[in-house]
């Protein structure tokens, strides 16, 4: 009976999973996951990341156990020893894993395949973290898409694989290697910042489907309504799962496509789930995504060295505009943030204080439970201007408007910066615009018990409008603003 090795990475699920599948039609199955930080360089797993991931591991683990496959858990420098060892120890003669994207990842992945191979070991990678593969979704003349609305019409009428159901159980293999203790992995913080984590997730492959289950439900209905608001769970909250694979996008753009929602609701839903594919497209295209930008003439752009006290207020949410701060807190309390949040407090830190965009990718790569590769530097390059069909570099969101137009009840930022909970609508966005009295009834004494905004909205606006001009000019004298 062959035995075939499981490696797994960002797909850790059991349902749905094209490498498990295959694996488990052949015979024995081992799953093997190898925690090697080290191999990733810079670009190892944030401290939000990793908490999901432990979580996500033990899950996995359970997950397989119906399936009779048998989780070696091992922490290495590098992950081809540990590969290698396996192979020995279980006799396998295959190891399957599903693709993946992230460049780093895909680089050590190719080498290993060859050297695999090589040795006469039946390596097969297989599609699933993504609806197409980005060489199935081309323009006409076989290009990548480079900006959204063409790439989501050509998807919005692809139909993807049907999903997979969890494989029936394997045969136990005769040998498998022991398996580390994910406790010894101290994936886990050792300062307790991740209390609020447990009460909004449940990062296991059946939290998954319970939130897809409960999101198709209540939520897909009114979610072109909601999406945007910020003090409503008006979103799915699936990235996470999406993005350390425990739910399968393919399935997910199924069960929508089944439901019983409206076909309005489904296409705006499965619109936001394309902007995964597109970023995922983009980032196969251009894999330093990360670290430069899209449109190259930003590299030459005159980012602010900001002063490490300026950061760290727009880090901690103390920033003295309530909106950006309240996102910047959600953010820190559940390592997650509300879209539109996502924008606005990057549009300050890129904008309003002129930082460089990479400023805000690593912290939200540290700090979000669904960090991802594509989707995160996309979204910053998106803000910024200087991605991919991007939002142009003059597109300032005034956060006091955005606050007022998307938090207009105040929900957003009275949960997040309690200390402004009784001012009233008018003033709540803008507490420096209210009157002493007003202030002193809601007990907020501004620079003490909230900071006064670290720079003006508007005032920073035009500045870094002006910086934007004067460089333009410099590049091209003819071209103004818009
Ligand atoms: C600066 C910035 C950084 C971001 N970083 C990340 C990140 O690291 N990881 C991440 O998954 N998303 C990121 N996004 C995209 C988006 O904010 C999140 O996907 C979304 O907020 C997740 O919440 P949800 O699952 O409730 O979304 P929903 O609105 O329910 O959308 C469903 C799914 O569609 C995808 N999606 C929705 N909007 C976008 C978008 N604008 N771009 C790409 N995919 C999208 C996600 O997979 C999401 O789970 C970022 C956006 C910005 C502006």
């Amino acid at each position: 009976m062959p035995t075939t090795i499981v490696w797994f990475h960002n797909d850790l699920r059991a349902h749905d999973n094209e490498a498990l599948s295959a694996a488990c039609a052949r015979g024995a199955v081992v799953g093997l996951y190898v925690w090697c930080p080290d191999e990733l360089g810079g670009r190892a797993p944030g401290a939000a990341f990793r908490w999901w991931l432990h979580h996500a591991l033990l899950g996995l683990r359970s997950a397989l156990e119906h399936c009779r496959v048998p989780l070696v858990l091992r922490r290495a420098p590098r992950a081809a020893p540990v590969l290698e060892q396996l192979l020995a120890a279980t006799k396998a003669d295959a190891v399957f894993w599903n693709k993946r994207y992230d460049p780093v990842v895909k680089e050590r992945d190719q080498r290993l395949a060859e050297e695999l191979r090589r040795r006469g070991i039946w390596v097969e990678e297989y599609p699933g973290f993504l609806v197409h593969e980005p060489n199935a979704v081309t323009t006409a003349g076989g290009e990548a898409y480079r900006v959204f609305t063409p790439f989501w019409r050509r998807l919005s009428t692809s139909i993807p694989p049907a999903a997979r159901p969890r494989p029936q159980a394997a045969t136990l293999p005769a040998h498998v290697l022991p398996s580390d203790d994910i406790s010894a992995w101290r994936l886990l913080p050792r300062i307790p910042w991740d209390r609020g984590f447990y009460s909004t997730w449940e990062p296991t492959e059946e939290g998954a489907l319970r939130v897809l289950d409960a999101f198709l439900r209540t939520g897909l209905e009114a979610y072109a309504r909601k999406r945007d608001v910020l003090g409503e769970e008006g979103t799915s909250r699936l990235s996470p799962y999406l993005a350390h694979g425990q739910l399968s996008v393919r399935q997910v753009w199924h069960r929508v496509q089944q439901s019983e929602a409206s076909s309005a609701a489904k296409q705006t839903f499965l619109r936001q789930l394309a902007w995964r594919e597109f970023a995922y497209h983009v980032l196969v295209e251009q894999p330093s995504l990360h670290e430069r930008s899209l449109k190259l003439e930003f590299e030459s752009f005159p980012w602010k060295e900001l002063p490490l006290e300026t950061l760290q207020r727009w880090q901690r949410g103390e920033t003295g505009i309530p909106v950006i701060d309240a996102g910047m807190r959600q953010l820190w309390a559940t390592g997650w943030m509300h879209n539109r949040a996502r924008m606005i407090v990057a549009s300050w830190l890129t904008k309003n204080l002129q930082g460089h965009w990479c400023l805000g990718e690593r912290w939200f790569w540290d700090t979000l439970v669904d960090a991802d590769p594509a989707n995160n530097p996309f979204g910053w390059q998106w803000v910024a201007g200087c991605g991919a069909d991007a939002a142009p570099y003059w597109r300032v969101f005034q956060p006091v408007r955005q606050g007022v137009t998307f938090d207009a009840d105040g929900r957003y930022v009275r949960q997040w910066v309690p200390e402004l909970a009784t001012l009233p609508d008018e003033f709540l966005h803008r507490p420096w615009m209210a009157p002493k009295a007003v202030l002193d009834r809601a007990g907020v004494v501004l620079g003490k018990t909230y900071p006064l905004p670290m720079v003006d909205p508007d005032e920073s606006r035009k500045s870094a409008l002006a910086v934007f001009q004067v460089w333009r000019n410099a590049r091209a004298p003819s071209s103004p603003i818009g």
